[in-house]
């Protein structure tokens, strides 16, 4: 059995602990390994470790910083595989969809590379006579990144490397249900040049989190997780005065409306629905059909969710793994129990799928259901499972309405061939990522990441200029030189 410990000072080293967190193969369910969960003194000695690299990389010239990060970016191309088959055993995703993560996550990267121009500053010359004054950003000291277990290197890709590019050293809590891929990332960013500390792992719990954050050295916490964690490390990061973003859970929705192009409409959510088996912040989980469309829908969804390979990563072939544990399997599994006693129509049923060799994995085959109305837990709750509620509506203004009401904002998309419907939507929808005719609208690295409402507490959304904005603070000179004020004090405002 492995022990994983931590990424501290340039290399991995085993914490003293007194507690584990143990860490499994989910297609599988054996145990594979334990992280080792540090005790408080050792948080406090790698903060020291990152606080002595601040004060030497905040120094370096934004242009080398930038070089390290054109290294870095070829070694996690060069490493990709690697690092998607241990994603792929510990939290169940297929390979090619692991792969897919990571190079989003090294867009991000790509895109921090351009951090001599994003931190350039705006200048004015003569705000008043013979008055300057320009603005500058400068990187915030410590920055402390908490990730969740459904995107294991694409989510520490969203935060470390804009924050190292700002000038600021890292430190990442990832999850401890998957975390051998953020040690492997950190000793490729080592390998690229990055000096030690700028950039330490802790692997831990929820303890070792309370003790970073709770640490007066740490300046910002940048979180991604479920909603009441979220909101919990907003309150409690804003008490112990820190910057904080932090980003929640989703029910995200999808309409097709009558005039939709039914074959995209359906194969959007196939896709955004059971892809990662629904582990995504960004699925799909409420199919919203209009008037005349919704039974055509419904059936060409379940004929086509039954052809589904659902198998091990191990399997080329699979499309979709098992979920992350067998806690989550569970919970997902009621929940599907729940939609049946509260009434919804169940059309396919996930629960009790066995796969050949493999019956301990974390299965739960795609379900749907149809009819589920928005009183329904099954409706109002993350589930985070392949499970698609279908609701049927008449017409586009109770679909908006029904989207606007719900207390999550992530992600929405709209299936329609009207302009005016679609840009009604786009402008109208209370939510943070609005797709037209795609299915998961994800922006790119160079754009930011960021729900409305119960996913995003906080000001900030992540990486694109967000992202240097969150992980930067702004000061403002005002100038008059050489010349010296010849006219004595000046008691009232400047004008001009
Ligand atoms: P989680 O909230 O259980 O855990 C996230 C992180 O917080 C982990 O590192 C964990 O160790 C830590 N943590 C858990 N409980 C804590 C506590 N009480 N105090 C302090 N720290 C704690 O989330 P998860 O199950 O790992 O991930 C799935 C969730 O993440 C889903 O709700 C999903 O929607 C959400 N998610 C959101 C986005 C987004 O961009 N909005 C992206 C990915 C995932």
């Amino acid at each position: 059995m492995k022990n994983i410990g931590s990424y501290v000072d340039g290399k991995i080293v085993e914490p003293p602990s007194k507690s584990l967190e143990k860490v499994y193969d989910s297609s599988t369910g054996e145990q594979i390994g334990n992280v080792l969960v540090p005790d408080k003194n050792f948080v406090s000695e790698v903060v020291n470790s990152s606080k002595k690299a601040f004060d030497s990389w905040s120094n370096i010239t934004p242009l080398k910083r930038s070089r390290v990060l054109f290294n870095y970016k070829k070694l996690l191309e060069e490493n990709i595989d690697k690092m998607a088959r241990v994603i792929s055993i510990e939290h169940g995703k297929t390979f090619d969809d692991a792969q897919g993560s990571i190079t989003r996550g090294i867009e991000v990267v790509e895109f921090a590379t351009g951090i001599p121009h994003l931190l350039k500053g705006d200048f004015s010359q003569n705000v008043g006579s013979e008055i300057d004054s320009w603005s500058q950003r400068y990187p915030l000291g410590i920055c402390l990144g908490i990730t969740p277990f459904n995107f294991p290197a694409m989510v520490p890709l969203w935060m470390f490397p804009i924050s190292i590019a700002c000038g600021n050293s890292f430190i990442l809590k990832p999850s401890e249900k998957d975390p051998t891929c953020s040690l492997m990332m950190a000793e490729l960013f080592s390998q690229a040049g990055l000096p030690d500390g700028v950039l330490n792992v802790i692997n831990g719990n929820k303890d070792t989190v309370n003790q970073l954050i709770e640490n007066d050295e740490i300046s910002s916490v940048s979180f991604v997780g479920s909603t009441p964690v979220a909101k919990q490390i907003f309150e409690k990061s804003s008490k112990f005065e820190k910057r904080v973003q932090a980003l929640g859970g989703a029910k995200n929705h999808l309409v097709i409306m009558p005039d939709a192009n039914v074959d995209q409409a359906v194969d959007a959510l196939i896709g955004a629905a059971y892809g990662s088996a629904g582990e995504r912040c960004m699925a799909v989980s409420v199919a919203v059909t209009v008037g005349d469309i919704s039974q055509t829908i419904v059936d060409n969804v379940y004929n086509k969710a039954l052809q589904l390979k659902v198998a091990p990563h191990s399997d080329e072939s699979s499309q979709m793994g098992p979920l992350i544990s067998k806690e989550h399997k569970e919970k997902v599994e009621n929940y599907i129990s729940e939609g049946v006693s509260e009434g919804a129509n169940l059309v396919l049923d996930g629960r009790n799928i066995k796969i050949q060799g493999y019956e301990n994995g974390y299965f739960v085959g795609p379900t749907i259901f149809d009819n589920v109305s928005k009183n329904m837990s099954i409706y109002k709750e993350e589930i985070f499972g392949p499970v698609l509620c279908v609701v049927r509506v008449d017409n586009y203004e109770e679909a908006l309405t029904l989207i606007n009401d719900h207390p999550y904002g992530n992600g929405t998309s709209i299936y329609t061939s009207d302009g005016e419907i679609s840009r009604h939507f786009t402008t109208n929808s209370k939510i943070g990522m609005v797709g037209v005719n795609v299915p998961i609208p994800v922006p790119m690295a160079f754009h930011s990441f960021g729900g409305w409402k119960k996913s995003l507490f906080g000001d900030h959304s992540m990486h694109g200029e967000e992202g240097v904005r969150f992980f930067t603070k702004l000061k403002t000179v005002t100038s008059r030189w050489p010349k010296s004020i010849k006219a004595g004090p000046e008691f009232k405002m400047p004008t001009n």
